[in-house]
């Protein structure tokens, strides 16, 4: 079995994480498999993580991430915001794509998270001791942040729950509680103003189910985490209910970020990064992959049409 990033379908691109990927190989055959799951995933990483230069994407948005591991910078005149710091190798390239940008690291005052997986959290230690900035994170995030097991620690200084809000001049980033891929999985939104329109604009956090996730609690295979089900179901509803003209997230994949960035260095009169079907469409996507993966866990039994009644 070969993984070709790539090639995957754009629903099945969703937030691949190396470390996951390597775990789901190692647990299907691990005597067999964890070598060739550790390289492969190597791979995977090294695709997901090459250096691009960095861009402005809309308003006071600007995007400062690799190739697909993605990272934000809301600048204000009062200070600036950072979301998401990558795998440990994506800070240093953070770093300079803030710098290209005519940006000051040290004007950076928060560093927030959308989850705590090791290709969006490992580089958040680093980030935060070279700018100083305060890092703040939901609660449910705090014990995996901290474990310091696949990424070095990322204490929060400031632990925050759903619906609550960051602040800095003008920038409001508001903290939705979209959990399931991990339990305090956050999709974050704002709005912003660019030539004279506001727009809605929504960072998901991640509605993927990995390979080795289990959604049901079982007999010898328990369920990921207790309640992992009704999680993303709740995780989707939120997000319909989310007002969304400019669709971002935690991986470039999920909005196909190469090909907007290739429309935007056209000049097009519609900024490519406006799309809310996108959106739309990543969350159907998004649920058809949880919905398949929770009737195969279910088995036929549980799907099969009920019996007719005798006559
Ligand atoms: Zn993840």
């Amino acid at each position: 079995m070969s993984i070709e990033f790539q090639n995957l379908p754009r629903g099945l691109r969703a937030c691949l994480c190396a470390l996951s990927v390597a775990l789901a190989f190692a647990i299907a055959d691990p005597a067999k498999m964890q070598a060739q799951g550790q390289s492969q995933a190597n791979d995977l990483r090294a695709t997901l993580n090459q250096p691009v230069e960095p861009f402005h994407i809309i308003g006071n948005i600007y995007y400062i991430g690799a190739s697909d591991i993605a990272s934000y910078l809301i600048v204000t005149p009062e200070g600036d915001i950072l979301l998401d710091g990558g795998f440990v190798e994506t800070a240093p390239m953070i770093e300079a794509n803030i710098q290209k940008l005519g940006f000051k690291l040290g004007d950076v005052k928060y560093i927030l998270s959308s989850h705590e997986h090791l290709d969006h959290a490992g580089g958040i230690s680093e980030l935060r001791r070279i700018t100083g900035a305060r890092f703040v994170a939901l609660e449910q995030e705090a014990p995996g942040l901290m474990e310091g097991k696949s990424f070095p620690a990322a204490k929060p200084d400031q632990l925050i729950h759903d619906g609550d809000t960051v602040r800095i001049g003008t920038a409001v980033m508001t903290a939705h509680s979209t959990p399931g891929h991990t339990r305090g999985c956050t999709t974050w939104s704002t709005t912003v103003r660019d030539e004279g329109r506001e727009y809605h604009v929504v960072f998901i956090g991640s509605a993927s189910v990995l390979p080795n996730y289990k959604l049901i609690d079982k007999p010898g295979a328990p369920a990921t985490y207790t309640g992992i089900e009704q999680d993303y179901e709740k995780t989707f509803r939120v997000l319909r209910s989310l007002p969304c003209d400019v669709f971002l997230g935690s991986h470039g994949s999920f909005y196909d970020l190469a090909d907007k960035r290739g429309v935007m260095e056209k000049k097009p009169a519609q900024n490519p990064f406006i799309d809310p079907w996108g959106y739309q469409e990543y969350i159907l996507n998004a649920e058809a992959v949880f919905l398949k993966e929770l009737a195969a866990e279910r088995g036929p039994a549980a799907t099969a049409p009920a019996t007719p009644a005798a006559k």
